[in-house]
């Protein structure tokens, strides 16, 4: 796939009063078929004008995304859903009411005026509006749905700052707004609206408890009759570029084993990196390694928000393994902890085991 090529500009907004000079800028070229990307509650996104065949098709060289992952339409008004989707079920108005503008997004059934790139050939669309006045100002001022995926490269972490967008896509998109880091730091939970029951493809910043006061029936993520996964979910994703080890242990027991695995890392001249929750910063006082705190264990929102800032910090400090302690899946709990499986190629790691075989496992894994 040939690269999107582009003379980056990058145009600091505020993020609650952007200039509507900007706005107007950012969206000329949205409707001249180029890409913008911009602040959202959950993370960038990397925009372009969702009708547009074209200006769509620039999304997926940019990131180089595969075809067959499927982008999510913005809009800025609850009533657009209907200039992007057809035949739209009464929960979808119910649930644009209690939850848009925010972190849900909608998969329906396609209108056939969206570029079919954006459902890469499917018949359904995924639809949400971000509560964010950036894009709302922007998309507003385009005039047209905007399509946007996560705007960083194909498998890297989300970008939670215009720092990130740009590490990841500087000379492949034409304006990068930037209106300072996501209040969220997760993308949205993606309910699909199009099968015999409402069934969530991927968790995200709108939780499960509060969907399920609107529904019931609801098929939460791993149910089998959820089983069908969105297009795109594939299992490698979100990931730093240094291996990320996920693991699990009993609380009392886990502070000698987890200083045990690191001493052995250690030994193999490895650069460890740790991401923990406050709580568990003690067990790794005096370790020669580099440290991220993600706030306290309780916090699920702070660690949220920095979970995938945190990751992309460590890697541009050159680390060769991250290491950090799987949470609880309550709540966000659910989104970070999809994240954090995901960023570990699936595997979570019992400290319970042996430390030895922990250690020559991981150093086996990083030299292969
Ligand atoms: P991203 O915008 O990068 O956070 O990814 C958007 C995700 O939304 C995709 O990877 C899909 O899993 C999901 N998605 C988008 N459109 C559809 C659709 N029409 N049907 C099912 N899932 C979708
Ligand atoms: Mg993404």
């Amino acid at each position: 796939m040939k690269k999107y090529r582009a003379n980056t500009t990058v145009i600091a907004v505020d993020p609650d009063h952007p200039d509507e000079r900007d706005i107007q800028s950012a969206a000329h070229v949205l409707r001249a078929g180029g890409l913008v990307a911009f602040p959202t509650e959950t993370v960038y996104g990397l925009g372009a004008n969702a009708l547009d065949e074209t200006a769509v098709g620039r999304i997926f060289a940019a990131k180089g995304r595969p075809f067959d992952d499927p982008l999510i339409v913005h809009i800025a008004a609850k009533t657009q859903v209907e200039d992007v989707a057809r035949a739209i079920p009464d929960i979808a108005y119910t649930l644009a009411e209690k939850f848009w503008p925010g972190p849900l997004t909608l998969v329906l059934k396609k209108h056939p005026r969206v570029a079919d790139k954006v459902s890469t050939g499917l018949d359904t669309v995924a639809v949400r509006m971000p509560n964010h006045r950036v894009p709302l100002d922007l998309i507003r001022a385009a005039g047209v749905p905007v399509a946007a995926p996560s705007a960083n490269l194909f498998t890297r972490p989300s970008p939670t700052s215009a720092a990130h967008v740009a590490d990841d896509l500087s000379g492949r998109v034409d304006i990068i707004l930037d209106g300072g880091p996501c209040p969220i730091g997760l993308e949205s939970t993606v309910l699909n609206l199009t099968g015999p029951k409402p069934a969530i493809l991927r968790p995200g910043g709108t939780t499960v408890e509060a969907l399920l006061d609107c529904l019931p029936d609801l098929i939460l993520p791993g149910e089998p009759a959820g089983a069908r996964t969105s297009p795109g979910m594939m299992l490698k994703h979100y990931s730093p570029k240094a291996r990320f080890f996920l693991f699990t242990g009993a609380r009392e027991t886990l502070a000698p084993q987890v200083r045990e695995v690191i001493g052995g890392l250690l030994r193999a001249e490895l650069k460890v990196g740790v991401m923990a929750a406050d709580e568990d910063l003690p067990f790794f006082a005096g370790l020669p390694i580099l440290m991220e705190s993600l706030g306290p264990q309780s916090d699920l929102d702070a660690i949220g928000r920095a979970l995938f800032a945190k990751m992309r910090s460590l890697d541009a400090r050159g680390v060769d393994i991250i290491l950090m302690r799987a949470i609880q899946a309550g709540g966000l709990g659910l989104a970070i902890s999809d994240r954090l499986i995901k960023a570990a190629h699936q595997q979570v790691i019992d400290l319970d085991g042996q430390p030895d075989a922990i250690i020559n496992r991981l150093i086996s894994e990083l030299s292969g």
